[in-house]
């Protein structure tokens, strides 16, 4: 249960906006910072963890990471905005785990 900063009035879901809260009695808004909650938090870590291991499981080509001068690294293309685009060839640094792309 919140209460509100400025008369300690009660503070209920914000009509406009019910991911905010504002106070019953006075409209107080507080600001709110914007953390992620545990729950969100959590299914970020376990987005991340997915990525990591289907990067594992992508071919390894010979290039040369920008960064720690490695020279082998996993690829993968995507296609960029217009479908009439070239794919865009992404790489990731098998040693360092940098990330870059590559225009044709
Ligand atoms: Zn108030
Ligand atoms: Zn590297």
């Amino acid at each position: 249960m919140l209460f509100c900063l400025k008369c300690k009035g009660l503070l209920v879901p914000n009509k406009e906006d019910p991911k905010k809260v504002m106070c019953a009695s006075c409209g107080y808004k507080p600001r709110q910072k914007k953390t992620l909650s545990v729950k969100e938090r959590i299914a970020t870590e376990v987005k991340l963890e997915v990525v990591d291991k289907t990067i594992e499981t992508l071919p390894l080509t010979e290039a040369g990471c920008p960064r720690c001068n490695h020279g082998k690294a996993f690829y993968w293309t995507a296609q960029t905005r217009s479908s009439d685009e070239a794919e865009t060839r992404f790489f990731r640094c098998q040693k360092c785990r940098h990330q870059w792309r590559q225009y044709d």
